[in-house]
């Protein structure tokens, strides 16, 4: 990365016609009025310049766009920051040390974008449409050769990513499930059965580094986490997927378990764990073990543990630990919720989540299933499970037809929601368990949390292509949110954008059935595919640009309310990208994205 563009001389070298206009302000109401009509000019100037290219157009148009909404008065007072003040400083050489290289970095992109300069070409070109010189068959067969070009660059950057399904990682996989059966002492029927991988879910750090190679920071990290009494646990399974050797292949199932450092410094240090409900839960469960965000839907949470605890999860702060004992509500106040949900026709889908239900024996599923069942408004029941990762042999044959014979058709439908996160973690086990539901005609859909570990170029594209061919729907993906404590996770939302649009947007239409989703605080799911739904306000000093986010009533009700966070800086996360081995001039044009 050439940093040395990421200062203020760079800034204002590079941009002198802005700079010039903020020296003749007297203040911010001037700067305003001035940088909006040079934005006016620089559009128009761009309209009559012949040859520029359409996408140049655009980003003149957008960079103009937002850095109009940033200097508004609105978006200061929002965002407790001036961006206009800042540009009035640098531009009279206040001083402002305050303003870090990830400001500069942002600034000066959107200035570059602004005038339509700027990286614009995300794969390499081979994508000029040949319809001017060429019509008729001629056009269409070098269309396609064009179109043959790009879908081979598309699968070249998909098969860096390995799949658990691969005969290396089968063969991998075997020889690593012997070891730990060994080390546990277990018989092949054993592994088989998911009651075993329950019974014996990992939880004590000297057992699990003797079934996996841990670095020193992941072994440093998960010890003060166990002194804190964090939440911590994975399935014999489970770490059968881990590699031997820590590396790029198997991070994100290891990102997954091993809390880094400053996760569990941060949680350690909260000393009222309310305080990590980001989702404020509590403001929004109108009756024990039950959640409302939407008109027709509800969460029921019979059970809050699971035998897998995801790092980042947005329930762990009320999960004590993996398959900690009173995990189960009880049958009494399971049933004292459901007749909530019977007493409220409106909700028509129940999801059944926690923790994860299907940790919980096939009696106290069916009980609760068949209580369900008898409520004749409820069309949908969602089970909402990782289970299929964690612990596929949980699916079984008795299981699925468990759950296949509250199905329907035409009036109760059975769904199961479930989360993998990587194609490393997609084995054989998963396909068949997969298989057994969908045998069923019980559909499967996927929820992925876009973090740091699965968002390098085409990494998301190769899970969602692998997810249709074994039978799942790729359903949202989740930008991690403002979690403080899960920094190290979080991806700018400029980064998921530019994922959809550059990467997504070249599988075929039944792979990128996915959402790109922001979870708003008490309000539910923004839509981050449309940009009507939000407003960019500002870049912080630290360069964490500053978003409105707009609840999913927008467009229905005039009483909404708004969300405003800042996210991760994008020069912050391409450094870390850097790190982790990426070319980062690869990502050019994730600056573009707001
Ligand atoms: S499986 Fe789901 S509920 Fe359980 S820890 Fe992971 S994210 Fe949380």
């Amino acid at each position: 990365m050439d940093l040395s563009l990421y200062n203020r001389e760079a800034l204002i070298r590079d941009n002198p016609r802005v700079f010039a206009l903020a020296r003749e302000c007297r203040g911010k109401s001037s700067l305003r009025s001035k940088l909006t009509k040079l934005f006016s000019e620089l559009e128009v100037e761009a309209s009559r310049e012949e040859g520029l290219p359409i996408t140049a157009r655009a980003r003149i148009r957008d960079c103009g766009q937002v850095l109009g909404n940033m200097l508004q008065k609105r978006s200061d007072e929002l965002a407790g920051f001036s961006l206009a003040q800042a540009l009035l400083d640098l531009a009279r050489d206040v001083p402002r040390p305050d303003l870090t290289p990830p400001f500069y970095a942002d600034l000066y992109h959107i200035l570059e974008g602004m005038q339509g300069r700027g990286s614009s070409v995300a794969l390499e070109d081979v994508y000029v449409t040949p319809f001017d010189q060429l019509s008729g068959r001629e056009a269409a067969i070098a269309r396609s050769d064009q179109l043959d070009r790009l879908r081979v660059e598309v699968d070249r950057r998909i098969s860096r990513f390995t799949s658990g399904l691969e005969p290396e990682a089968i063969e991998r996989r075997r020889q690593r499930r012997e070891a730990i059966c060994r080390i546990l002492g277990a018989s092949e029927v054993e592994w088989q059965d998911w009651r075993w991988h329950i019974a014996n879910v990992v939880k004590d750090q000297e057992l699990l580094e003797r079934l996996v190679r841990l670095t020193p920071e992941e072994s440093g990290a998960l010890q003060e986490a166990r002194k804190h009494a964090l939440p911590f646990g994975a399935t014999p399974y489970y770490l059968s997927l881990i590699d031997d050797e820590p590396g790029l292949r198997d991070g994100a199932i290891r990102a997954q378990i091993l809390p880094p450092m400053d996760y569990v410094c941060q949680v350690a240090a909260t000393t009222d764990t309310a305080t990590l409900d980001f989702m404020g839960e509590e403001d929004t469960s109108p009756f024990d073990l039950i959640t409302r965000r939407y008109p027709s839907i509800c969460i029921l949470k019979p059970y809050n543990t699971c035998p897998q605890i995801c790092v980042y999860c947005q329930r762990n702060w009320e999960i004590d630990d993996a398959m900690a004992s009173g995990a189960f509500a009880g049958m009494d106040r399971v049933e004292a919720a459901i007749n909530w949900i019977r007493e409220h026709p409106a909700i028509h889908e129940v999801l059944v989540t926690g923790g994860d239900p299907l940790a919980m024996g096939d009696g106290a599923i069916r009980a609760i299933l068949s209580k369900l069942a008898e409520i004749p408004t409820v069309e949908r029941i969602r089970i909402g499970t990782r289970t299929l990762v964690t612990m596929p042999s949980r699916m079984t044959e008795e299981l699925a037809d468990l759950l296949g014979g509250f199905r329907q058709p035409g009036k109760r439908m059975v769904a199961v929601v479930t989360h993998v996160q990587h194609p490393y973690e997609i084995t054989p086990d998963l396909v068949a368990a997969v298989d057994r539901l969908r045998q069923r005609g019980i559909p499967v859909y996927n929820q992925l949390v876009y973090t740091f570990f699965v968002s390098r170029r085409f990494e998301a594209a190769a899970l969602r292509r692998l997810l249709r061919l074994v039978g799942i729907d790729p359903y949202y993906t989740f930008n991690t949110k403002g979690k403080e404590e899960t920094i190290s996770y979080r991806v700018p939302v400029s980064r998921l954008l530019q994922e959809q649009q550059e990467e997504a947007r070249l599988l075929p239409g039944l792979e990128r059935t996915d959402e790109a989703v922001f979870n708003v605080p008490r309000l539910g799911k923004n839509y981050l595919r449309s940009g009507m739904h939000r407003d960019l306000l500002s870049i912080l000093p630290d360069g964490s640009r500053v978003y409105e986010f707009y609840s999913w009533e927008k467009n229905i009700s005039t009483a909404i309310r708004t969300y405003s966070t800042s996210d991760v800086p994008i020069l912050d996360y391409l450094g870390r990208l850097e790190a982790a081995g990426e070319n980062v001039s690869d990502y050019d044009t994730i600056w573009y994205y707001f």
